[in-house]
């Protein structure tokens, strides 16, 4: 296949590819010119192996990662909130020879034992003659990127041209595709749900708005005055974007708020639903190179809380006990298509786990209901089982938030004599006049016994990763 941004400058050369906060603007004909420039300086410093990029959302990194692409380097992408010793490790994990940084990370760079060269100092050089690939080979690597590393070690997810072309296609497949359609990214390019957006920009022929990260005035302003149509979003920012709100509407041509990245809960999208905002749920990992599965709008009130159905080119399975689990049982999420992952980056032993009878063992449980809408319910690794009973932590967690109160929860299974593991939570609390008494009073009218929490702890944070996401297997104490 002709090279993606080649195709696109030749076909829609004037058409803004990037739009910036700044009002700076880049077309799909400079975005391939200034590509192919970068990468003929790039080839210079870079001998072999993966290039690691360090930046922010920026102009800067969605040019040196297109250059990558036209010197067929893989590009592993970095993490900006980890500390040097987690880029170490995984500069290490992912054969990473070179590194190229965003200036603000300069100092940083000593520190690691890889060759780096900021963006800056290589766009400034002088350029070598060097091959420009004029096609994209599909099983070739494109990128590298780590998991959030919530459940334990990230792993680094290998994806090729071709579970990307398959994301954007059956991206469009379901949302459509409109001619004025401008989606604007705030997700960081180092997670999958920001990437994803650029492959969508040069296939579709789409603007995209980007923004350095998640800043809720000024997403609200380009909602409400940069013709906006299509953001995708998590849910606490999709929470602040609805308090920030108001009483106020979206304008008729934004169209969609693509939720993924975590559980959805269900106040929130009654709320969405409130400010007639078009909520699209998804599930998605970093492995399934972003959404496998949405929930169309028209289905959001019918099925609330549930992800929808597998995309046109992706299949779904629950799998209890080695087999195929019938509807409402609750087993391990299972899934195949063109945009799964070829496996982790050098790990056999996750490799022949997650991938079994040509399934990609996703380590999510769900169930399908009568209708094949998917319902997810929690991690396999963070599952309770208490004197023979099944106990999903994030039910919990759910009942212990609609406290008035308490600000975050956590629940993590605890050794026990009698039951085997019993649940025991950790909750920060907005108001220290919250008890565990009446916490616990709140969870028995809610839950069956045998889920109604040991002990509850109270705590001033909870452990998070990096992409702020709990961390259940390091609450302790
Ligand atoms: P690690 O694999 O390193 O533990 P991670 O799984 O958090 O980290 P990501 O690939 O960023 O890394 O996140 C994907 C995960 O997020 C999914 O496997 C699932 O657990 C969760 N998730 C995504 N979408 C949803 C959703 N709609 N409902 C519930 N959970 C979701
Ligand atoms: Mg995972």
């Amino acid at each position: 296949m002709e090279h993606w941004l080649t195709k696109r400058a030749h076909l829609t050369p004037d058409l803004v590819a990037l739009e910036l906060s700044n009002d700076k603007t880049i077309t799909f004909a400079q975005l391939a010119e200034q590509a192919k420039d970068f990468a003929t300086k790039l080839y210079r410093v870079h001998q072999r192996g993966h290039i690691a990029i360090l930046s922010d959302n920026s102009l800067d990194l969605a040019i040196a990662f297109w250059a990558c692409t036209y010197i067929q380097v893989p590009v592993v992408f970095l993490n900006t909130r980890l500390t040097t010793r987690e880029w170490k490790r995984q500069c290490e994990d992912a054969d990473v020879q070179t590194i190229i940084f965003a200036d603000k990370y300069t100092d940083s760079m000593s520190s690691l034992p890889v060759p780096s060269y900021s963006i800056a100092s290589i766009r400034m050089s002088t350029s070598v003659e060097c091959p420009i690939a004029s096609q994209i080979n599909l099983d070739s690597i494109c990128s590298m990127m780590f998991t959030s590393g919530t459940t334990g070690r990230a792993k680094p997810v290998m994806q090729t041209f071709h579970n990307h072309w398959s994301s954007a296609v059956a991206s469009a497949l379901n949302l459509g595709l409109m001619p004025n359609d401008k989606w604007l990214l705030c997700l960081p390019l180092f997670h999958i749900g920001g990437l994803s957006t650029l492959f969508k920009s040069v296939i579709y022929g789409m603007s995209v708005y980007l923004l350095e990260r998640f800043d809720e005035e000024k997403v609200h302003h380009a909602i409400m005055e940069r013709k906006v149509t299509i953001i995708s979003v998590v849910a606490v920012t999709c929470s602040r974007l609805l308090e920030r709100l108001a009483d106020g509407h979206y304008p008729s041509a934004f169209r969609c708020m693509l939720l993924g990245g975590g559980p959805a809960p269900k106040p929130l999208l009654e709320k969405a639903k409130e400010k007639n905002v078009p909520i699209v749920q998804t599930y998605g990992m970093t492995e399934t190179s972003s959404q496998i599965v949405t929930l169309s709008e028209q289905d959001a009130l019918r099925k609330l809380g549930s992800a929808g159905k597998p995309l046109f080119s992706a299949s779904l399975q629950i799998e209890y006990d080695g087999s195929r689990a019938k509807a409402n049982q609750i087993g391990e999420i299972v899934v195949q298509g063109p945009m799964v992952t070829k496996g982790y980056y050098g790990r056999e032993e996750a490799n022949k786990e997650a991938f079994q009878q040509d399934w990609f063992h996703t380590g999510d449980l769900g169930y399908l209901d009568e209708e094949g809408f998917l319902f997810v319910v929690d991690r396999r690794n963070d599952l309770i089982i208490s004197g023979g009973e099944n106990v999903y932590p994030a039910e919990i967690e759910e009942v212990l938030l609609s406290y008035e109160g308490v600000k975050e929860a956590g629940v993590t299974g605890r050794e026990d004599n009698k039951w085997g593991q019993v649940p025991v939570a950790y909750v920060v609390t907005a108001d220290e006049n919250v008890t565990a008494e009446e916490l616990l009073l709140h969870c028995q009218e809610h839950l069956a016994s045998f889920k109604v929490p040991k002990e509850i702890h109270f705590r001033n944070q909870l452990p998070r990763n990096a992409t702020n996401k709990l961390q259940r297997h390091l609450l302790k104490g």
